[in-house]
């Protein structure tokens, strides 16, 4: 046995490198990192997916070990070369994603000291980070000190949880699914519907309640359905607000829908996935004013705090909600559960083992000071007017809606033919200039595109940049008839 274990513990420390070794990979990647922050400028937005990473199918893991430098060129090319660059300020598609610098680095000390982060016996630090950066945000939305939260992996999740808390809130069981009704707009976002049906909610009844012209829901027909709902012996549930919609950035009326949520004795969830970091704008204080009256509601730092992939954040109003549908009892954890000065992550999600994601959003707020988030914040809304104000003065293009947030919705109208297909094919040629990025979307049977600014490098030069490309592929579209 013991050459036997002679043999593996050689192998096994391979797993172990020394200094020199990590010197030198740390030497390579932070090279790799830095290089590619340093062309971020010049990097295009989106470019052509080539052999769509395929590189990487042919370098599958093998029992030998590669060099750094190998595995950082299949990177490079498989990965960080074809299709959308996030990080860059170009990408003005879908809602932009950010990747402050020092969030890699939180990622990295949270990685190497590997703090367990779910129980907060296990690390009383890693949970109060996480629990202090929860009870900054609830302050800045107002809520009361009986709210908690906790931090997901992303939007989706976040959305997950607060649809079973409410579930379990307003003790909504099996037998009670097809009689009970959410109430929403056409403009909630889709993981919405995801997260009721993995909830075992999706027999439950849906009404879509009408918006006004700018897509926010008309709190007097929530409330006229409700009534009617009721008189049919249904059971009213849940609404579900959204502020800051993907598609246009609308705001539904939150002082009103909390009141109706609150008469009624139903739910109130404000998804605020894109548009909640706003709160920390003067102007987004004023146009999220009765966010406070939600029980639960959700906000993405990895959009509007600009932080990489991988963080959403759940708030609820009462803390014990989350803590009654995630409670646990398990006889291998009766250590662990009798130091709790705090609640534990693990009680408050589905989640037991988990990343270490308050490191990367504390050291960012730590090394910056809030001041130049809530700057950018604030510029961003200020391009999104601009942006409006300056693709109006090109003939041709129309913005239908004053920007409620930083996205704005505009769309070419050519002088003939299809203008659904003339959009469309704007966007392609967006796409294959490479240096921009957007999206589009259909509204009422209209493509219209979107220029949705939230990325951390997006300035005024990039919205001047985004300007004039696109005037320059209208005007060759509308010469060249690409379009019939
Ligand atoms: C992005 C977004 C989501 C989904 O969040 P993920 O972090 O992508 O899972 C949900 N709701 C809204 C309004 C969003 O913008």
């Amino acid at each position: 046995m013991g050459d036997r274990l002679e043999e593996l513990e050689a192998l096994a420390r391979q797993l172990e490198p020394d200094r020199s070794t990590r010197d030198h990979w740390h030497q390579a990647v932070t090279t790799y990192g830095q290089s590619f922050t340093d062309q971020l400028d010049e990097l295009p937005a989106f470019a052509p997916l080539g052999d769509k990473g395929k590189g990487l199918l042919e370098a599958p893991p093998a029992e030998e070990p590669d060099n750094v430098e190998n595995v950082l060129q299949l990177i490079r090319d498989n990965v960080d070369t074809p299709g959308l660059n996030p990080a860059s300020g170009g990408h003005l598609g879908y809602i932009p994603g950010g990747g402050l610098y020092p969030s890699a680095l939180g990622d990295y000390l949270a990685a190497v000291t590997n703090r367990y982060a779910g129980i907060f016996f296990s690390s009383p630090g890693a949970v109060r980070m996480e629990n202090m950066l929860i009870r900054w945000l609830c302050e800045q939305v107002g809520y009361p000190s009986t709210a908690g939260g906790n931090l997901a992996s992303g939007g989706s999740i976040a959305n997950l949880m607060a649809v079973t808390a409410a579930r379990d809130a307003k003790g909504l069981r099996a037998r009670d699914v097809e009689n009970a009704v959410v109430y929403l707009t056409q403009q909630v976002h889709h993981c919405v519907d995801k997260a009721m049906r993995i909830a075992g909610l999706g027999e439950m009844v849906r009404r879509f309640i009408p918006m006004d012209e700018r897509f926010r829901m008309k709190p007097d027909e929530l409330a006229e359905t409700i009534a009617a709902d009721q008189k049919k012996g249904l059971k009213p549930f849940m609404v579900i607000a959204s502020a800051g919609s993907t598609d246009t950035g609308a705001i539904d009326p939150l002082p009103a829908l909390g009141d109706i949520a609150s008469t009624y004795d139903l739910w109130f969830h404000v998804d605020a996935a894109y548009g909640g970091f706003f709160v920390l704008t003067e102007e987004g204080q004023t146009k999220l004013q009765g966010i406070d009256k939600a029980d639960s509601l959700i906000l993405d730092p990895h959009k509007g705090l600009f932080l990489p992939y991988g963080l959403g954040m759940i708030l609820v109003k009462d803390q014990n909600t989350l803590l009654q549908s995630n409670k646990f009892e398990a006889n291998y954890m009766q250590d662990a559960q009798m130091v709790r000065d705090e609640p534990s992550p693990a009680e408050m999600s589905p989640e037991l083992t988990k990343h270490f994601r308050g490191m990367r959003m504390w050291l960012p707020l730590k090394l910056f000071g809030v001041k130049p988030f809530r700057a950018a914040l604030a510029e961003k809304l200020t391009l999104a007017r601009y942006f409006k104000k300056q693709i109006e003065q090109v003939p041709g293009f129309e913005v239908p809606l004053e920007p409620e947030l930083s996205v704005v919705l505009f769309r070419y109208r050519p002088n003939e033919g299809d203008a659904n297909a003339f959009n469309q094919e704007l966007i392609q040629q967006l796409q294959k200039d490479g240096r921009i990025f957007m999206s589009s979307t259909t509204i009422d049977g209209l493509v219209y595109i979107r220029a949705a600014i939230l990325s951390v490098r997006t300035h005024r030069d990039t919205i001047d940049l985004a300007i004039r490309i696109l005037q320059e592929k209208a005007t060759l579209i509308q010469k060249n008839g690409t379009v019939s």
